[in-house]
């Protein structure tokens, strides 16, 4: 008898919610990132988890490189959304251990990049925390295959790019470093 009082108020509540928790991941996953914006927070694995925690909604996100200039910019784009649909006493948490790599861009982020022109990382090359560097394997040209490319500038169009030509096709393209 006990059990089943205390079962009660648990079986009418949860359902709700945890449909609520799966919607708000849905709205949050598909948030494009500012600088690459054909990829999601999801597809780069920025968006670490969306739970509920002692009844409250909270998201929890990993920047990407350290200096990057768009974490704040994903922030309050994740806050604007749970706002918008009705979550607004939900918590943006960022989670910095353990840190972002490039390892966690998934596959079809990583397709998504390679269709826009942009070489993904290599995979497995986490370097741990610190300035990513010039990668030692080869980069693949994202149009036509070719390993025959060589770095044009360390600079990218942002802190987290770095700008390759192909030898083959003559064709300039980013790269995303390693992390
Ligand atoms: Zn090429």
């Amino acid at each position: 008898m006990k059990i089943l009082r205390a079962t009660a108020p648990y079986v009418s509540r949860p359902p709700l919610q945890a449909a609520r928790v799966l919607a708000a991941h849905g709205l949050v996953a598909a948030i494009p990132d500012p600088e690459i914006p054909w990829v999601t927070i999801e597809d780069l694995g920025i968006l670490r988890s969306v739970e509920l925690s002692g009844g409250t909604l909270k998201v929890i996100l990993t920047p990407t490189y350290g200096n990057c200039p768009a974490t704040a910019k994903i922030v309050a784009a994740v806050r604007q959304v749970l706002v918008d649909n009705g979550y607004s006493e939900a918590r943006v948490e960022l989670a910095l251990v353990p840190a972002w790599s490039t390892d966690w861009i998934s596959p079809s982020g990583r397709r998504k990049l390679r269709a826009h022109g942009i070489a993904p990382p290599a995979e497995g090359c986490r370097t741990g925390r610190g300035r990513a560097t010039r990668p030692s394997a080869p980069v693949g040209c994202p149009h036509c295959g070719s390993l025959h490319t060589t770095v044009l500038s360390a600079d990218g169009p942002t802190p987290c790019r770095m700008t390759y030509r192909c030898l083959e096709c003559r064709e300039p393209f980013d790269h995303m470093k390693p992390l």
